[in-house]
């Protein structure tokens, strides 16, 4: 469905060199590769190997030189179901492998099928609250159709949509960027629609004290079902999930920021794919204010519940808990507080932190970050850049 496009080559050479493949071969005695292959696997009659791509021909050399045949070459990232029966050898190869690469092959995700100059034109079939009685605010869970048109998209990624009517200077209205709290197949399974997590957007002018709606947040929080919206996109690939099913991922989230994880979790632990099963460990840290602010508590609740040993799920309620220093709970508390074990996890190379939601968020973070790092002897800055260049820090604020 995100085949490259031929243009993409190029790029996709540089990211092969990181990328390891298993040969699948016949005729050879187990004990003949083992002292010299990484992790050679016996099944059945064959034996697969696990080779890097700048080994690739010295390797199927030295198959022939031992009267070996080679029966199949896949890429090991694209195999999950050999890694399964290859057993745990293959399965930690399978991380290290992940980890070399970004997290998702560049050239394979969609973006800008749809421009403003001919966007999509979708139908709202979903409107409803997420913010329960007692809470601070309104955001809502929008859910559009998308059937019959070309939208495809990813886990993580954003869409615009044009608010209709005309700014302050009589020119239409720009787009508003949004990310996708559903999964590439929608939230009804069917592949047709997309869903929206917005908050409205709702200040006191500051000189007037007059009360302001933003224009595309409130005209969203607003919309009837059955009413057309004009979208953009998909956007961004910042937020992209790794393939690697084995995968730690951790996921640090503000208010809405909570959009792009509701389509992770959904699709680790709600739908079922033939090429993706989840047997990592997912946790999110989530901060709001109030208990009747926590979006879609009841479907991480009930995650959470199902999978207690892949899912850790812990909340920051800023107006509702206290530090043990008897100040307010925002989310970078309660990541200094578990900050060891965030630390220990982020050692990890298949380890994938996220952050999303409010801009400031990320300070609170890094200083917990880089306090730990010192206790190790580290230069947090240092480190996280290794981790930014490895793919696996993720930032998405606004
Ligand atoms: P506008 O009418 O454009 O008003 C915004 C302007 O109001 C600001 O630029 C500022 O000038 C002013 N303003 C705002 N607050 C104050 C204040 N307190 N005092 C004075 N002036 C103020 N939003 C979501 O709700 N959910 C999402 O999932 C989401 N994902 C996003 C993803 C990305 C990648 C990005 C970039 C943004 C995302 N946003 C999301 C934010 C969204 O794009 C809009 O910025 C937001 O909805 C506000 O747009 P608006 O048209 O309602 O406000």
């Amino acid at each position: 469905m995100y085949g490259p496009t031929p243009s993409a080559n190029t790029i996709r050479n540089a990211e092969y060199a990181n990328r390891f493949f298993i040969y699948e071969v016949e005729g050879l005695k187990q004990n003949e590769v083992t002292d010299q292959s990484e992790s050679p696997i016996r099944k059945s009659g064959s034996v697969y190997i696990t080779v890097p791509y700048n080994r690739m021909n010295q390797e199927m050399q030295r198959i022939t030189r031992m009267g070996g045949k080679i029966k199949s070459i896949k890429p090991l990232n694209g195999s999950n179901n050999h890694s399964e029966q290859a057993g745990t050898k293959t399965a930690s190869k399978s991380k290290t492998a992940m980890s070399d690469t970004k997290s998702k092959k560049k050239s394979d995700v969609p973006v800008n099928t749809y421009k403003p100059k001919n966007p999509l034109i979708g139908k709202c079939v979903e409107n409803r609250e997420l913010v329960k009685e007692g809470g601070i605010g309104r955001v809502r869970h929008l859910t559009f159709d998308v059937s019959d048109s070309e939208l495809r998209y990813l886990e993580g990624q954003s869409i615009g949509i044009i608010p209709p009517g005309k700014d302050d200077k009589g020119k239409p209205h720009k787009l508003r960027l949004y990310s996708i709290a559903s999964t590439r197949h929608g939230d009804y399974g069917d592949d047709n629609t997309v869903s929206l997590c917005v908050r409205e957007l709702v200040y006191q002018h500051p000189e007037t004290n007059e009360t302001i709606y933003g224009v595309c947040s409130s005209y969203l929080c607003n919309l009837e079902e059955g009413a057309d919206v004009t979208i953009t996109g998909p956007v961004g690939k910042e937020m992209l999930l790794p393939e690697d099913p084995n995968a730690t991922i951790i996921m640090m989230a503000t208010g809405t920021g909570i959009a792009p994880y509701r389509a992770y979790l959904r699709r680790m632990f709600k739908e079922k794919h033939d090429d993706y099963k989840f047997n990592g460990f997912a946790w999110l840290i989530f901060g709001v204010p109030y208990t009747a602010n926590i979006l879609y508590q009841e479907e991480l609740e009930e995650m959470q519940k199902e999978f207690p040993d892949n899912f850790r799920l812990t909340y920051a309620l800023s107006r509702e808990q206290k530090t043990a220093d008897g100040k307010k709970m925002y989310i970078q508390n309660r990541v200094a507080e578990q900050v060891s074990e965030i630390w220990d996890l982020i050692q990890h190379e298949n380890t994938h932190t996220y952050i999303c939601g409010l801009k400031g968020m990320e300070d609170g973070i890094d200083e917990a970050l880089s306090a730990e790092a010192e206790k190790h002897g580290k230069d947090w800055s240092e480190f996280q850049k290794s981790m930014k260049k490895a793919g696996r820090w993720h930032v998405e604020t606004y």
